[in-house]
């Protein structure tokens, strides 16, 4: 009979879902998610590369119009590669690596998740 009750409760609970995406959770503290990288304090030391499991950092030169100012080489993240294990941020000796609580990366395009160190300014150069 217990059966019943518990049936019954349920259909006049709460549920424990939420109706993504139009809500979601709280995120919490210290969740991994996408990376936020700050090229001016980059030393090019390429840390965040050689301890990468997944080989998701590969460590790029700047285009050309960049390479005066940015003459090393800097790392590009294949987010679709990327498990958030957050070893890069840990190694980084200038804390220019911090995984941030943005999850929503969800994409049919793979190369929408790679997160090129230039691609901002190709695009501002371009418009
Ligand atoms: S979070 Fe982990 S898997 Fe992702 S890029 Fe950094 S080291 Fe690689
Ligand atoms: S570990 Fe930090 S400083 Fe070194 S290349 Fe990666 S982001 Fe740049």
């Amino acid at each position: 009979m217990d059966i019943i009750f518990y049936l019954i409760r349920n259909l006049f609970r709460k549920p424990m879902t939420v109706c993504f995406p139009h809500q979601s959770i709280d995120i919490p503290k210290r969740y991994r998610g996408e990376h936020f990288y700050d090229r001016d304090a980059c030393i090019s030391c390429g840390l965040c590369a050689q301890i990468c499991l997944d080989k998701a950092i590969e460590m790029v030169e700047a285009p050309e119009g960049f390479k005066e100012k940015y003459p090393k080489k800097y790392p590009k993240i294949d987010l679709g590669k990327c498990c958030f294990c957050g070893f890069c941020e840990d190694i980084c000796p200038k804390g220019c690596l911090k995984l941030t609580d943005h999850f929503y990366l969800s994409t049919f395009d793979k190369n929408s998740v790679i997160k090129n160190p230039f691609s901002d300014d190709e695009k501002v150069k371009v418009q």
